[in-house]
């Protein structure tokens, strides 16, 4: 009897979501995800490996079992025997498993927790397995991927597995500094100090579907609080929702997610490589020095028409040219503050075989697609998040691509409240020193501060029926003429059209559009387009970084008043 009720229990699982009785091997097979609701089941280590590496590739990292009680911890049963049993429960060391393998062909370095083992919890022996991860990462120059589970911190060893946190962000930090991709894949439950330090510290953070990140539980906060937590507290979506995580990925699309960012940091790795090698200064000074006559020719009519061509809803968004003009964008979301701001997307995508990060304004078509991602107008979490991204290609060594469309920066009471113009600045002054190509293209409005906190670039480009403004016709004609019904004079007298400013130097190049514009081509647009990036972005790619700053710095130096005076406003 006993012996068939054990039997059956190895045969059938019940589905803790829906409690569905389920064939074990059906829910293997299915990577233990429940086929009937799709709850994520926990996995062990062993198993993860199995579901996210090539087929035997993992090598274990040399592993010595430490035999660890440093504090000598007693409390119903003494640590050594917890550990002893934590240990014949597993089969495991210790509540991470280390090693080397392949994922899509790509190498990395993995450290993989293991929540059946005290919880996932993090000792002492546990960072420094990590930690001889981080080492072996940088060692080899591979990336790093860590997937966690932990209820955080051990208590068992006190103060000591306190420290483990500064350990293994010491480790990620070696690895940020050499141009390293680190990963963290944070699946449920991650919580306390490994939400705190390595789970959230890394490059780029995946949430497994039905995961849970936080750096207090629920049951201490709701102690504190005394209060009732809200729906979907602390669940993949709201860390998404929160900007703490880059996507939500399921079980099933891990592996692709993972073999894409890896793809993209080996493509940076080498490109960097290229690019640092000192003393391979190319002859021409400017990048595309020959191409200063704009491939386009103005658009006839009045400026206030353009104005309005600009921002005709029907012209392609930065989302429908990375569909079109684009190959496999993935989006990162986030500004690991707290937001996640719709009206600035950004990601690895590739263009022409290249991997590029991807930024820019994203409007919409529709008005409730404009007002879902406020009119293209960027929060400081949007910024943020363009910031946080464009350090991440430099880090990579990924050239940067933003598309500028946008009415301006969001002038809202909260976004001051956030900081609007320090978040401006911050970009600007980032841009500015960016030790990676960048090339910007206006594809709509560029309006004033919001514009240019993507546009501090080595190339500046802009359709044909863009505008580029220190402020709208409107406001301008607002403060200067009687009423704000001068608009159309106001957008003469601004010299914002892309004719204009390609011939004051502001604009490098102007980018033709379909007959009717963007919107009445949009296919044809977005080939005309992904073939100016290219041009403009090819001659930058073997430049040396040092030599990218200084050009760019000059580009933009040059705007100073006393070079108008001599001359170089004439270009
Ligand atoms: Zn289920």
């Amino acid at each position: 009897m006993t012996a068939t009720a054990s039997q059956d229990e190895q045969l059938w699982a019940r589905c803790a979501g829906c409690a569905s009785l389920l064939y074990r091997k059906r829910l293997r097979r299915n990577l233990d995800v429940c086929p009937e609701c799709g709850a994520h089941t926990r996995l062990s280590a062993p198993e993860r490996l199995r579901q996210i590496v090539d087929p035997d590739t993992f090598t274990p990292l040399p592993d010595r079992p430490v035999a660890i009680d440093p504090i000598g911890f007693v409390d119903a049963v003494p640590y050594p025997q917890r550990l002893a049993a934590a240990r014949a429960g597993t089969g495991l060391g210790e509540a991470v498993v280390c090693g080397t393998a392949r994922i899509g062909g790509h190498p990395v370095a993995l450290a993989v927790m293991d929540f059946r083992f005290l919880g996932g919890s993090l000792g002492c022996a546990v960072g420094e397995l990590i930690t001889l991860a981080a080492e072996r990462a940088l060692a080899d120059g591979i990336p790093l991927v860590l997937v966690t589970a932990s209820g955080g911190a051990r208590m068992q060893e006190g103060a000591l597995s306190l420290m483990q946190m500064a350990t293994v962000s010491q480790a990620i930090a070696g690895l940020r500094e050499a141009g390293l991709l680190t990963v963290s894949v944070v699946t449920d439950p991650t919580y306390g100090g490994v939400a705190a330090s390595f789970a959230t510290n890394t490059d780029v953070v995946l949430a497994e579907t039905g995961a849970r990140m936080g750096f207090a539980g629920p049951r201490v906060i709701r102690q504190v609080t005394g209060r009732a937590l809200p729906e979907g507290f602390q669940t993949a979506e709201f860390l998404l929702r929160h900007g703490q995580v880059d996507m939500v990925v399921t079980r099933r699309a891990l592996r692709g997610r993972l073999t894409v960012l890896l793809a993209a940091a080996h493509a940076g790795r080498a490109a960097a490589r290229r690019r640092g090698v000192p003393g391979q200064e190319p002859a021409a000074d400017a990048a595309g020095g020959d191409r200063t006559t704009p491939a386009a020719t103005a658009v006839d009519g009045d400026p206030w028409e353009t104005v309005r061509a600009a921002r005709h809803p029907g012209r392609p968004t930065t989302l429908d040219y990375l569909d079109t003009a684009f190959d496999g964008f993935v989006e990162l979301h986030g500004d690991r503050l707290g937001r996640d701001c719709p009206a600035v997307v950004g990601g690895l995508a590739r263009l022409d075989g290249r991997h590029v990060m991807v930024i820019g304004h994203q409007k919409g078509h529709t008005t409730g697609e404009l007002v879902a991602r406020n009119f293209g107008m960027a929060s400081p979490a949007g910024h943020r998040k363009a910031l946080r991204l464009m350090r991440l290609a430099a880090r990579l060594g990924l050239p940067v691509v933003t598309l500028v469309d946008t009415p301006g920066a969001d002038p809202g009471v909260g976004a001051e409240e956030q900081g609007q113009a320090a978040a401006i600045a911050e970009n600007i002054l980032a841009l500015s020193v960016l030790p990676t190509p960048v090339v910007a293209v206006v594809t709509g409005e560029g309006g004033s501060g919001g514009a240019l906190a993507l546009a501090v670039a080595d190339r500046v480009l802009m359709l044909q029926r863009a505008v580029y403004s220190v402020i709208s016709p409107e406001g301008c004609a607002a403060i200067l003429w009687p009423d704000s019904s001068a608009a159309p004079q106001a957008a003469r007298a601004l010299r914002l059209t892309a004719a204009d400013l390609c011939r004051i130097g502001v604009a490098d190049e102007m980018v033709a559009e379909p007959p009717g514009g963007t919107q009445a081509d949009p296919a044809a647009a977005a080939e005309l387009l992904r073939a100016a990036v290219l041009a403009n972005l090819t001659p930058l790619l073997d430049v040396p970084a040092a030599t990218l700053v200084r050009r760019r710095r000059q580009r933009f130096r040059r705007f100073g008043a006393a070079r108008l005076g001599a001359g170089a406003g004439a270009r």
